[in-house]
Formats: C-alpha cells, sequence, structure tokens
C-alpha cells in the first residue's frame, strides 16, 4: 500500500485565462518516462515554430492499481517532476500535473488549452502500447494529431534493427553488432523559453516527504541531479569501467539507471557522450545501454514477456505456498548465503543494488531454491527505484533461463562467485553487520567456522544445502 492522495480529491489549481484571449498554435506535450528537458524530440517538436505548449504529466491510476507505484520510485518521481517544474519555470513555462486515466486526461487539457496536436514518447510494454493506441483514436475523434517520436527512451528504436525475416533480436550478440553500427541522431540542447497557455491547471506537484515506506538511502531524482552524475561519471567513473563494474565492494558502476528509467537523462545524449569520453571504459559502457535497448525491443515485440517464459523450459517451480518461508528470508536478506544477503539488504536499504548482486539474488531463488522468476521479479519491483518493466522481467528471465541466454541451465555458484567479486569479503561486511568481525573470505562461507566462534555468530545457517538445490535444479530441468 502507498498511501498517497486518492486521485478524486486532487485538487486542480486554475490560472485564470485572460478573456477572449486567443489560444491558437498549442501543443501537448505528454510526459511519461522522459522526464527532462534536455535532448527531448517530443518537447522540440511541439515547441516548433514558436507554439505555446503544455508540458503535462499524467499520473496514471492503473499504475497504482496494478500495484507497480512502489514507495521508492513515487519518492524518485516527486524529485523528478518538482525538478522538471523547476527547469521550466526558468524559461517562463511550469509543469502541469493531473492525475487518472491518462487518455481522459490529455484529451480534457487539449480541449482546455484548444491544442491541435500532442506529443510523447514511443515505448514498449503492453500499457504503453495501449495507452497510445487509445490515445490516438480518441484524439483523432476530437481532430487533435498525435506525434509519437522515437529515440527519446532508448538509443535505437525497438524495430528499428531486425534480422532476416523476424521481427526482433532474441540474441544479444549480434543485436549489438548492428546496434553498434546504427548511426543515431543528434543531441538536442534544452529550450531556451518555454510559453505555456494560461487556463491550464495543474494539481499540486506530489512530494517525496509525502511517500511512505520509502528506503532509506534512496537516490535524489531530478534532472539536474542526473545532469550531475553523468558529468561527474564522464570525468571519472567510466574510465576504468571495463576493468570495475564487476567488483561488488568497488561500487564503480554508474549508477545511472533509475535517471534512464525516468528519462531524466537521454540515452542518445549517453551513448555520444561515452563514445566521446572513449577508451574501454567507456566502450563497456555503452555496451550496457545497448542491453537496455536490446531488452526494449524484446519486450517491444513480446509485451506478454512481461509476464509469461519468453522461452518455456517446462518448468514446474515449487509452489509458492511450500517456498513461502524460503522466499522470505531471501527477501529479508537472511538466508544465510552472506552474498545474496548483502545484495538483498543493499536493496532493501537503497531501493538499488549492484547488477552482480542482482544476478546472484536471482540465481539463488530462481535456481538454488527453484522458485519461480514471476516472484522475484514481483519482489524486485516492490523496491528497485529503477524497477522497469523491460529490465526486470527479461532479466529475471535471462538468469531463470527462459529468457534470452544462450545457457539457460547455468546456476551461479554464490560462493566461487563471492571469492570472485568480493574477493577480501568488504561488500558482504558492508551489508551484513553480523559478519563484520570476519575477516578475508571467509566471511563468505561463515558456515565453516568452528566452535565457539560459530555459536557466537548471530547468523542463520544457510537454508539450503548449495549442491541439494543444484541437484534438485539439474533434476528438475533433466540435466542429470
Ligand atoms: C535480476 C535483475 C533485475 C534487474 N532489474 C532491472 C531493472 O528493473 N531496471 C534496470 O534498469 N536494470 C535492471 N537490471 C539490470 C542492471 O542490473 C541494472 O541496470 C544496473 O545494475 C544499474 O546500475 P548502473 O546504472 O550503475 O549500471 P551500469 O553498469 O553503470 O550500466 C549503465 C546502464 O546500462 C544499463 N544496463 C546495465 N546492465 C544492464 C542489463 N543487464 N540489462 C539491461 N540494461 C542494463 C542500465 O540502464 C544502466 O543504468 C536487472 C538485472 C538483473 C540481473
Amino acid at each position: 500500500m502507498h498511501p498517497h492522495t486518492p486521485h478524486d480529491r486532487k485538487q486542480i489549481i486554475v490560472t485564470p485565462s485572460p478573456a477572449g484571449s486567443p489560444t491558437m498554435n498549442v501543443s501537448v506535450v505528454l510526459l511519461t518516462s522522459d522526464l527532462r528537458l534536455h535532448d527531448h524530440p517530443p518537447l522540440r517538436a511541439a515547441l516548433g515554430g514558436s507554439r505555446q505548449v503544455v508540458p503535462l504529466f499524467v499520473r496514471d491510476r492503473d499504475v497504482d492499481r496494478t500495484g507497480f507505484a512502489a514507495a521508492n520510485r513515487l519518492a524518485f518521481l516527486a524529485d523528478c517532476l518538482r525538478d522538471l517544474d523547476a527547469g521550466l519555470r526558468e524559461r517562463g513555462g511550469r509543469l502541469v500535473v493531473r492525475s487518472g486515466d491518462p487518455v481522459e486526461q490529455v484529451c480534457g487539457v487539449a480541449a482546455e488549452a484548444e491544442a491541435d496536436e500532442v506529443h510523447m514518447a514511443a515505448d514498449v510494454s503492453a500499457h504503453a502500447i495501449r495507452r497510445e493506441e487509445r490515445l490516438r483514436r480518441a484524439l483523432e475523434a476530437e481532430g487533435v494529431r498525435l506525434h509519437v517520436h522515437d529515440t527519446v527512451t532508448t538509443a535505437v528504436a525497438p524495430g528499428a534493427l531486425t534480422p532476416a525475416a523476424k521481427d526482433h533480436f532474441a540474441v544479444f550478440t549480434p543485436y549489438f553488432r548492428h546496434w553498434a553500427r546504427q548511426p543515431l541522431r543528434g543531441v538536442l540542447d534544452a529550450p531556451e523559453a518555454v510559453r505555456v497557455p494560461e487556463g491550464v491547471g495543474s494539481e499540486e506537484l506530489p512530494s517525496r516527504a509525502g511517500v511512505a515506506g520509502v528506503s532509506p538511502g534512496l537516490a535524489r531524482g531530478g534532472e539536474a541531479e542526473g545532469r550531475r552524475r553523468l558529468a561527474a561519471w564522464l570525468r571519472g567513473g567510466i574510465t576504468a569501467y571495463d576493468k570495475g563494474h564487476d567488483d561488488l565492494a568497488g561500487d564503480a558502476t554508474s549508477r545511472l539507471s533509475p535517471h534512464l528509467h525516468f528519462g531524466t537523462l537521454a540515452p542518445v545524449e549517453l551513448v555520444h557522450r561515452a563514445r566521446a569520453a572513449g577508451g574501454p571504459g567507456a566502450e563497456a559502457f555503452v555496451r550496457q545501454l545497448a542491453w537496455r535497448d536490446f531488452h526494449r525491443q524484446v519486450l517491444r515485440a513480446r509485451p506478454d514477456a512481461a509476464h509469461a517464459d519468453y522461452r518455456t523450459r517446462h518448468d514446474h517451480w515449487r509452489p509458492e505456498r511450500e517456498a513461502e518461508e524460503e522466499i522470505r528470508a531471501w527477501r529479508e536478506g537472511r538466508t544465510g548465503c552472506p552474498v545474496v544477503d548483502a545484495a538483498m539488504r543493499q536493496l532493501r536499504h537503497e531501493g538499488w543494488t549492484h547488477n552482480r548482486g542482482r544476478l546472484l539474488a536471482a540465481s539463488f531463488l530462481t535456481k538454488t531454491l527453484y522458485v519461480d522468476w514471476r516472484v522475484g521479479a514481483r519482489i524486485f519491483l516492490d523496491l528497485l527505484v529503477d524497477g522497469d518493466v523491460a529490465n526486470n522481467q527479461l532479466n529475471w528471465q535471462w538468469m531463470a533461463g527462459t529468457g534470452t541466454d544462450t545457457r539457460p541451465n547455468r546456476v551461479l555458484n554464490p560462493v566461487a562467485q563471492a571469492r570472485r567479486y568480493d574477493p577480501d569479503g568488504a561488500f558482504v561486511r558492508r551489508w551484513v553487520p553480523e559478519l563484520g568481525h570476519l575477516t578475508g573470505p571467509q566471511v563468505h562461507e561463515p558456515w565453516k567456522l568452528r566452535g565457539p566462534e560459530r555459536a557466537a555468530l548471530d547468523y542463520p545457517d544457510p537454508i539450503v544445502d548449495l549442491s541439494d538445490g543444484l541437484a534438485r535444479f539439474r533434476a528438475a530441468r533433466k540435466r542429470t
């Protein structure tokens, strides 16, 4: 449950329109996962020829209804909307926020503003596709044109690259070969001025303080913060990304994922700027951005991959009720497997964890515990600030072996992985303070301690024997 004011009680504050003022040449820009002013094709197109623009964000009631409105994302979103409003005000404009059904709200705002066109970014989820289709029909009926822009939320548009006789790439490596050669559009400047017609009212902007249940270490949102992080990343971290990105304790990744999710940063701009920085670190970083586009083109072509196996392995996952205790222990970071617990505790504390931590947590749940990937994906979506249908569901499927991984039966051994990616144990000690006094890699196998040292540990025994888990998974996949 995410306490927030119900939509029907939202107050709309109307800026009065001077009687009889002409409101010709007005565009509405529906902002969704593109909460920025820099490199924003829909906004630039909407402003073309000095038109007035209503920058509109609709708090979609279906997103709440389907449980997708997690506290961490609502708090980050509130930061983004406030920052966007501030950026628009610096340019003479303002943000208009409404709640409800996006189609009804956009049509209502277009009518109030006497707009003759609406611009928005293309997106990939089934929900987004439905929204676009409904919006197109409803606006057409009102004589308003809908313009949907590509390369706003991806660097390369989904569907722009396809293998012969197929509608999407199912394997990353060949996709990436084509993706890397694809010419990108240029980066667009933020507009200097935005004129918003009077008379179009907005609800009060949400605030982070109004959201309950937010992770204490949640990062700050907003375009200004995103650009600050990007500049710092390009000045420093990116250089060593190729070598350091898997080092759990080093925390040497960009942490730009929430900004990409909410679109406070543009993927096209990121690719251009990383390429300009150059070097192996930047190349490795650009490759990860391609993974993001890859998952989006998969989801665009197979929207049901959000909930159904992309490639079935005929799994009969353990019933959730049977595994209830283990699922709870996994979610709360007390499986007795330190590196998995560390990742889950970081996730709960920050609403974010390292990619390697996500992989280890997902492998442990789906393969060692043999629990359905959808259970883990749902729990991640409840917590992740970057929680994203394409990236979350398809990464879960990748790890579960029901997705695009070409080695679907691989099982990550959490001890071997911890020794490799957290060799000194610093990541585990940071997040599992009960083990903080253990030195070096012994922190990864506390069950090996003997006598009083083990008895004194306030940390659970492993909820599963790793080799039993492996044997169960292999038997289930008929790999024995
Ligand atoms: C089980 C699981 C669930 C995940 N859920 C999400 C999610 O909901 N949202 C999300 O954005 N990422 C998700 N990822 C991918 C990845 O873990 C995060 O994007 C990354 O950890 C974010 O940190 P960063 O910004 O520092 O990444 P960096 O390493 O700095 O990478 C730069 C950017 O590249 C993209 N990227 C990196 N790795 C991947 C990947 N494996 N797949 C797709 N894009 C990638 C992200 O947009 C990221 O911000 C998930 C991975 C796993 C294994």
